[in-house]
């Protein structure tokens, strides 16, 4: 498959044209930033490590049902996917408080919430991606509501897969965010990348706040050991069931 020009770069990916319309290829950088891009640095193997990640949890959610646009992982830290229009939302599912939620409502961090909370935040930098209400989201015209329960089950059950996953992996799924896009056929299928950049992951064998962070609080915080976190989370996603 020949590539062609670069459709797109965003903070943490590249997007190629191929010579088939239907597939595209997304390289994964090495390019880390936070809190809207005001803090940005670089990962040395995050590329590699995320493109694997991504790839090995797309293939188990495919494999139980769950539509995604992953082809197959070529070379090192590139992916080909079907050719989606990406809906400009962050799907969020929470189990544990953590993060935002914690700055914006005074839950404590570390707080199992009783069941786990799904929100829609709008993908876009200018505003820095706001919470949407399920009223906002209708008012921007950014999903109709059969598309919206269709992404709040679909979030719930792709939660429910890969909190077992994680489990196995002596991990626990703190929070994490979806992307979806359109395909040709207007169907909504899982899109985007699922990675330590995209979850937080706590190790379950260490209780200290600061050791168990497996995700990209070490980078966003200055936790230190951010690539050997990363890539203990690829081990034991490829060691894991
Ligand atoms: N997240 C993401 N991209 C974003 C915003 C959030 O991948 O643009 C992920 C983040 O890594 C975490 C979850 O979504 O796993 C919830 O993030 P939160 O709203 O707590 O935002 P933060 O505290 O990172 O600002």
């Amino acid at each position: 498959m020949t590539v062609r020009e670069k459709l797109y770069e965003g903070k943490a990916k590249i997007l190629y044209a191929t010579d088939d319309p239907d597939v595209l290829l997304t390289y994964f950088k090495d390019d880390a930033t936070a809190f809207n891009a005001q803090k940005r640095g670089s990962i040395r193997g995050k590329g590699a490590i995320n493109c694997a990640i991504t790839s090995h949890l797309f293939q188990k959610l495919e494999a139980v049902g769950i539509p995604t646009h992953f082809i197959r992982q070529v070379g090192g830290q590139e992916m080909q996917v079907r050719a989606v229009k990406i809906v400009p939302l962050e799907v969020v599912v929470r189990n544990i408080a953590a993060g935002s939620l914690c700055r914006e409502t005074g839950l404590p961090v570390g707080k199992v919430l009783p069941q786990p909370l799904v929100e829609f935040y709008y993908k876009n930098d200018a505003l820095g991606d706001p919470l949407l209400t399920r009223d906002r989201l209708f008012l921007l015209e950014l999903a109709t509501p059969e598309q919206v329960d269709w992404l709040r089950s679909q979030a719930l059950q792709i939660n429910n897969i890969l909190s077992a996953f994680f489990q196995d992996c002596g991990i626990t799924l703190v929070d994490f965010k979806l992307e979806f896009g359109l395909d040709h056929q207007g169907q909504l299928i899982l899109a985007d990348e699922i990675s330590p950049d995209t979850c937080r992951l706590w190790d379950q064998a260490e209780d200290d706040p600061t050791r168990r962070v497996m995700d990209k609080d070490r980078f966003r915080h200055d936790l230190g050991d951010v690539e050997s976190a990363y890539q203990q989370v690829l081990q034991r996603v490829l060691s894991s069931r």
